[in-house]
């Protein structure tokens, strides 16, 4: 099998055999595969024009090269291929309800509610609640574990409806990113008062992509500039066109504040179910579904919150759900209430996981913890794999080892901490998605480390140790972090808002590329009469016409509309007597600049400086 030497080294070539490597797989791995030295595929693939190092995570393309050349036929398996094999070498599947058709029970809708922000979203999140509380019940403390369930009569019957109680399209696309399709309708709120706005159509597009029906919900009814047959028309333009227009979108009225015609939502939610999706679910079998939200918690360890897609979950039962594993110890509601089993649709609050797992991580009841154990483990070991090769994410990989070489490329290095992990991913996500723009060269962001939990010691080290800056959503360092950030320096900023966090760490971003300077104009001061002042040179005495002179400021000298002499600076500044270090409009000064004899009468001197300009 010995190949003719390539580039003076022997690798094993292949007969068109059949390599399995996974996504974003190293030289070492192909090598593993082969029973080659590592080194030897990196001589390879140097002769083929391409410098990567051994344990780099190469791209497909440079896969199959490699295969080509050594006559070995690539498969490139997706995580989810991956993931799909694990489960079925255990005679597992996801994803599929068992059974045969008459097996598949009606079950309630899942609603993701978006929109732009400060149309109303939480408000209306929190009024739908509200409306569900029983009687005496009313304002009663509802505790958030990621979504609730409401109850509502329709047509006679009790319906109940899902909300998935993380507003915005962040968590819902960074879920649908990791292939958890958990939404089954999106509710559009869009303030009457405002209108379609950009995230509007963002989250349109987004509910678009998923292919989810949408209910508009045309918020703030109560306010007097309220225009909801505006948000109508505006919406048409973007193929969302409402059924008393001719189309088959529900425009549905509601103030969130003011409680109007929430319950009207809520029928149109099931309307839309009824008419576009046929929601069903096998109740009778192990239970599947997706992990919506996970933290951890000082007393109880490990909480997730489990969005039951089909089968049944009951406490007591083996679960896997991304690579966290254990026993279902207790199940709550979202009103703190213990449940004993939860059908298709319902969300639920789990204790008894050994770890925390990801938001958007499938889970599953397995027959027993052994199983359930080898699954986590063998996910957190290729997850470990996976980020080891994704987590450098290079803003452009051309001409990077000439960047590096000419010291062009800066990292902003961050690690990431957060109350759930929901936000911690819908983070990450959205910071990875920066546009950095044209410079895109000059900058890499990596996301070194990301956690659940308080900012700990470890993080601090580890920000040290990388030059990293820590970002806490909504967390704070525990014990002796903050001493430890303080004395070594370490920037840690929090943020409670995602929004804001990316805002400002495209601001660092856009700073950190090499800053460009724009002329700030300060002020113009006439000159009135010239002084010689032996062994100085000339002064001129001036009135300042706009602004302020100040010294050190750069200046021009503008004689009759033309400038004389440019990249001046205002070396001395005096009134009367006194040296001063602004003078302003209105007032009389004595300007020396410097070396530069040239002033006459009826001049102008301009002062500006330098600013940094914001980069757009
Ligand atoms: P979100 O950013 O979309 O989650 O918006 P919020 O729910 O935080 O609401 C933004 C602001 O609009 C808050 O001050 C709310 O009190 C207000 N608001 C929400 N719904 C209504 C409504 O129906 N009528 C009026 N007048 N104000 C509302």
């Amino acid at each position: 099998m010995s190949a003719p030497a390539i580039g003076g080294v022997q690798v094993p070539r292949g007969n068109g055999d059949v390599l399995r490597l996974p996504r974003g797989a190293s030289l070492s791995d192909f090598a593993e595969k082969i029973n080659a030295e590592p080194a030897s595929l990196v001589t390879v693939l140097f002769h083929l024009g391409e410098m990567v190092t051994a344990t780099q995570s190469v791209n497909e393309e440079t896969l199959q090269l490699l295969g080509v050349e050594l006559n070995y036929t690539i498969q490139v398996v997706s995580p989810e291929d991956e993931d799909r094999e694990l489960l079925e070498s255990f005679d597992l599947t996801f994803g599929e309800d068992e059974g045969e058709d008459e097996h598949l029970v009606a079950r309630p809708p899942v609603v993701t509610v978006m929109g732009h922000v400060d149309h109303g979203k939480t408000r209306l999140l929190d009024a739908i609640r509200k409306t569900n509380v029983m009687g005496d019940e009313a304002g009663g403390i509802t505790q958030h574990i990621g979504a609730y369930q409401v109850h509502v009569e329709h047509d006679g019957l009790d319906r109940a409806i899902t909300f998935i109680d993380t507003p915005g399209h962040e968590a819902f696309t960074a879920m649908r990113a990791r292939g958890a399709a958990t939404t089954d309708i999106v509710v559009l709120v869009v303030a009457a008062d405002d209108g379609v706005m950009p995230q509007t159509i963002e989250a349109l597009n987004h509910a678009h992509a998923a292919e989810v029906p949408i209910v508009v919900a045309v918020n703030k009814i109560d306010k007097e500039d309220a225009n909801p047959a505006k948000v109508r028309q505006q919406l048409t333009e973007y193929g969302l066109v409402a059924e008393e227009y001719g189309g088959d979108t529900l425009f549905v009225d509601v103030s969130a504040r003011s409680n109007i015609n929430i319950d009207g939502l809520l029928e149109g939610v099931l309307l839309t179910a009824d008419a576009a999706l046929d929601l069903r679910a096998n109740p009778d079998q192990d239970a599947q579904g997706i992990v919506i939200e996970a933290r951890l918690d000082r007393g109880r360890g490990p909480v997730a919150s489990l969005l039951v897609q089909r089968g049944t979950l009951n406490v007591g039962d083996s679960v896997v759900a991304g690579d966290a594993f254990g026993r279902v110890r207790a199940m709550l509601d979202e009103n703190g209430d213990p449940v004993d089993v939860a059908g298709p649709s319902r969300p639920v609050q789990v204790l008894g996981l050994t770890s925390v797992p990801g938001a958007g991580d499938s889970f599953l009841v397995v027959e027993e913890d052994r199983i359930a154990r080898q699954i986590a483990d063998r996910r957190s070991a290729r997850e470990r794999n996976a980020q080891l090769a994704s987590s450098r994410r290079r803003i452009s990989l051309d001409d990077l080892d000439k960047a590096l070489a000419a010291g062009e490329v800066q990292d902003l290095n961050l690690i990431i901490k957060g109350d759930v992990s929901g936000s911690v991913e819908a983070l990450e996500d959205a910071l990875l998605a920066i546009d950095i723009g044209e410079d895109k060269d000059e900058v890499s962001l990596r996301v070194i480390s990301r956690g659940v939990g308080a900012i700990t010691e470890n993080d601090i080290n580890l920000a040290i140790a990388s030059d990293a800056v820590v970002i806490g959503f909504n967390v704070r360092p525990e014990g002796k972090a903050r001493e430890a950030a303080d004395r070594e320096g370490v920037d840690i900023r929090y943020y409670t808002v995602i929004y804001q966090a990316i805002e400002e760490i495209e601001a660092a971003l856009k700073g950190m590329l090499k800053p460009e300077f724009e002329e700030v104009q300060l002020g113009t001061a006439e000159v009135r009469e010239v002084f010689r002042v032996p062994r100085i040179g000339n002064i001129a005495g001036s009135m300042v016409r706009t602004g302020l002179i100040r010294r050190n400021s750069k200046a021009r000298l503008v004689r009759d509309g033309t400038v004389v002499a440019d990249n001046l600076t205002v070396e001395s500044l005096k009134r009367f007597k006194d040296d001063a270090t602004e003078v302003r409009e209105g007032f009389e000064c004595g300007i020396g600049l410097g070396s530069y004899n040239d002033i006459k009468i009826d001049d102008v001197v301009e002062t500006y400086e330098l600013r940094e300009k914001p980069r757009a």
